[in-house]
């Protein structure tokens, strides 16, 4: 993979962090991403730390073994809305792995976990037990739950709520993607909302709304890379180091100081993944 140039984006130090990414998809074959250098590239943008996200047992496995490797390195795991139809026939042990991974201290959240109607890889009741599994694996373990909403939102936050109170810095939407509603909704629970490259997209009007709604405290940036390359560099592939455009972005948005709003997203990644 031919690196971007970051020099053009990258933070002012101490900088930030990609708050959710899929190293392994990087390549065809896991073994031969080139996780040194995606982390050069992150570093010299000014993106010191990555969460490494699983979706299914192979990709959880990876992102602790890679976590366990790699100081910049920490993991999230849980089997995917999508990949549950396909993980059902040994449900029990594939949970039990799961968990015993979500006990590992290399592990920040459990992972992307939640509901996609909008994709029909697994069907919508078999998807909600599996949600259900996973937050009570994350309320067990005392760690932050890192959820996949796609044309779900209503489900999502009625099964969030079956599990309230939560405590603070414990529910993460990643890749959020409600529109301003939803995040006043996000806000007074208290839950966090982590952007991606979509929300620099130009049809993405409804998301950037939202963007302006959430308070700065309640705000993670991620990259999901490879998918959702930000502006302008879409078709390209995306990587940890763009996470840095993103924040960037997200500080012109909401008129935030960007060395203010980096030293915020880091009290807020300390409180969610506590590393
Ligand atoms: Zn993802």
């Amino acid at each position: 993979m031919a690196p971007l140039p970051v020099a053009d984006f990258s933070l002012p130090g101490p900088g930030a962090f990609d708050s959710h990414t899929h190293m392994d998809y990087a390549a065809d074959d896991s073994a031969d991403v080139n996780v040194g250098g995606l982390l050069d590239a992150a570093r010299s943008a000014g993106i010191s730390r990555v969460v490494n996200v699983g979706c299914d047992v192979l990709s959880s496995r990876w992102s602790v073994k890679t976590a366990q490797e790699y100081p910049e390195v920490y993991a999230a795991v849980a089997i995917h809305p999508n990949d549950v139809a396909a993980a059902e026939p040994d449900r029990a042990a594939v949970l039990a792995e799961i968990e015993s991974l979500v006990s590992e201290p290399r592990v920040v959240a459990v992972g992307e976990t939640g509901l996609d109607y909008y994709r029909d890889h697994s069907d919508p009741g078999l998807q909600r037990q599996w949600f259900r599994a996973h937050i009570e694996i994350a309320r067990r373990l005392g760690k932050p739950v890192m959820i996949h909403d796609r044309e779900a939102h209503d489900d999502v936050l009625s099964i969030l709520e079956e599990y309230a109170p939560w405590p603070p810095y414990s529910v993460i939407f990643h890749c959020f993607s409600g529109d301003a509603a939803l995040a006043a909704r996000c806000a007074e629970a208290g839950y966090i909302m982590s952007f991606a490259g979509n929300v620099t997209f130009k049809n993405a009007q409804p998301l950037r709304d939202a963007a302006v709604v959430a308070p700065p405290e309640l705000i993670l940036a991620e990259t999901d890379a490879p998918f959702l390359t930000p502006v302008p560099h879409r078709g390209k592939q995306n990587h940890p180091a763009l996470t840095a455009y993103t924040i960037r972005y997200l500080a012109e948005l909401k008129d935030l100081d960007l060395d203010g709003f980096c030293a915020t997203l880091r009290a807020t990644g300390d409180k969610v993944f506590r590393w």
